[in-house]
């Protein structure tokens, strides 16, 4: 039987339509999906999705003049257009407020933890921002009282909530990490989500008054209070019941204390097993900025795809910066990468490779190569896997850089347009069939094209 590999990015939150950054997110989910689906051999599900929970959609909504149902109906389309956008292979798109699965799994998981007595109700009065949707201290507030990062004040809100007893579970949460039993990556998320847990938590806030909140999922029994988001967006998670636990969530740096924390708190309380693993992705600024809708610099991940091709701008999420840490986009990057790697490098090598096999007449498909060409795949390859187990990407495209620059200088060197020996360009073919494999996590549609070689230019010149 085939091992199982359950993977899931973050559910998008719908009250925007998708940025870059999702998409990002969503690329570097696929390759690894695609890597343990394809070169791995596994049965894997990869699970993504929009959270469409709480009083900010219903807020947007009402702006707007739509109903809530409307507007997130109409958000969550854009997310999922992703999936063709960016070739994403997703087995599943699920939405939280529509799907009734998900409704069932959230009641399920709250019958639980209330019979495990881990919720109780209390009154709670503070500061709470509508950007973060919870209750914000002093220490998130600047010198005019504003929320930090929402630039806004919070307001003063009393109300009866029903808590979740986080603090019961810090020790053993502190265990787990400590021990790389819930194993985070990078090395320095682990330790920013130690130093969280070191300086003690305190209980949460599991549910809101439905006159605060009526956008949601009541809570059962209580007809006066709705779901709180961490209950309701985090299950989303036990979607596929029979892959549980998850391998991998691959999340972003904002939201790794939900995920390190309340996330696996809550399964233990239920009684459920624990993800295995979580990847921590930096975030993207464009030009050097951080993208806001008042500088006007945001990217819109579609137009990007329409404008240079859904694999182009795949390899450059990819390949341009180390997954764990901030990168940016511009125009002048791209294309810089674009020529360099994909016009020069793959491009170039495949047309060279195919232009020699004419002339020298090559018909049969090369399946055998000589033992240094063997050597030097079996290098970088493992070098590939290597990169993979720690979840380096660019590392791993780097290694298929490098076979791709070995066969070029063997083809210089051997000059075989003058000697009409045939040995150099077969070693090529051999390698472009096995760079074509290596790079189908990344690039599927590429490693397809150089797979059938019907194609001969496999990335255009781009004039801009
Ligand atoms: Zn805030």
């Amino acid at each position: 039987m085939e091992k199982k590999y359950y993977i899931t990015t973050s559910i998008a939150y719908v009250n925007s339509t998708p940025h870059i950054g999702y998409a990002l997110e969503c690329v570097q989910a696929d390759a690894i999906a695609r890597y343990h689906r394809d070169l791995l051999n596994k049965d894997v599900f990869f699970l993504t999705g929009t959270d469409e929970h709480g009083s900010k959609i219903e807020r947007a909504a009402t702006t707007v003049g739509k109903s809530t149902h409307t507007f997130v109906a109409e958000n969550a389309a854009r997310f999922a257009a992703l999936h063709d956008a960016f070739n994403l292979s997703t087995d599943y798109f699920i939405r939280t407020s529509a799907d009734p699965i998900h409704r069932a799994n959230v009641l399920e998981i709250w019958n639980k933890l209330l019979a495990n007595d881990d919720l109780y109700k209390k009154t709670y009065s503070g500061l709470y921002c509508v950007g973060h949707e919870a209750f914000v201290t002093e220490k998130d507030l600047d010198e005019n009282g504003n929320c930090r990062d929402h630039k806004r004040p919070p307001e003063k809100l009393s109300e009866e909530n029903w808590f979740f007893r986080l603090t019961k579970y810090q020790d053993q949460l502190v265990s787990l990490i400590e021990k790389d039993i819930i194993k985070i990556h990078p090395v320095g998320r682990k330790k920013e989500i130690l130093n969280f847990l070191y300086d003690g938590l305190t209980d949460v806030s599991f549910s809101r008054p439905k006159t605060s909140l009526s956008w949601g999922i009541e809570v059962p029994g209580d007809a006066s209070q709705v779901i709180y988001v961490w209950c309701d967006a985090l299950v989303n998670y036990l979607y596929k019941k029979d892959f549980w636990p998850a391998d991998l969530h691959v999340i972003g740096k904002d939201i790794l204390r939900f995920h390190a924390v309340y996330w696996p708190a809550i399964l233990l309380s239920a009684g459920l097993a624990l993800p295995k693993e979580l990847f921590v992705h930096g975030h993207i600024t464009v030009n050097g900025e951080k993208m806001s809708k008042s500088i006007g610099n945001t990217v819109d991940p579609f137009e990007l795809v329409q404008k240079f091709g859904t694999d182009p701008v795949r390899y450059f999420f990819l390949r341009e910066n180390s997954p764990f840490e901030d990168g940016d986009y511009s125009e002048g990057k791209f294309l810089t990468r674009y020529e360099a790697d994909l016009v020069s490098g793959i491009g170039n090598l495949f047309a060279r490779v195919n232009r020699l096999k004419d002339l020298l007449s090559i018909t049969t498909p090369v399946t055998e190569s000589s033992t240094e060409t063997i050597k030097i795949l079996e290098e970088k390859e493992s070098a590939y896997h290597a990169a993979f187990s720690r979840y380096e990407l660019h590392e791993a495209l780097g290694s298929v850089l490098e076979l791709i620059r070995y066969a070029d200088k063997r083809l210089s060197e051997d000059k075989p347009w003058e000697t009409k020996d045939p040995s150099a360009v077969k070693d090529a073919l051999f390698l472009l069939s096995h760079i074509a494999r290596l790079l189908l996590p990344f690039l599927p549609e590429t490693s397809k094209k150089i797979q059938s070689g019907e194609t001969p230019h496999l990335f255009p010149r781009l004039s801009i």
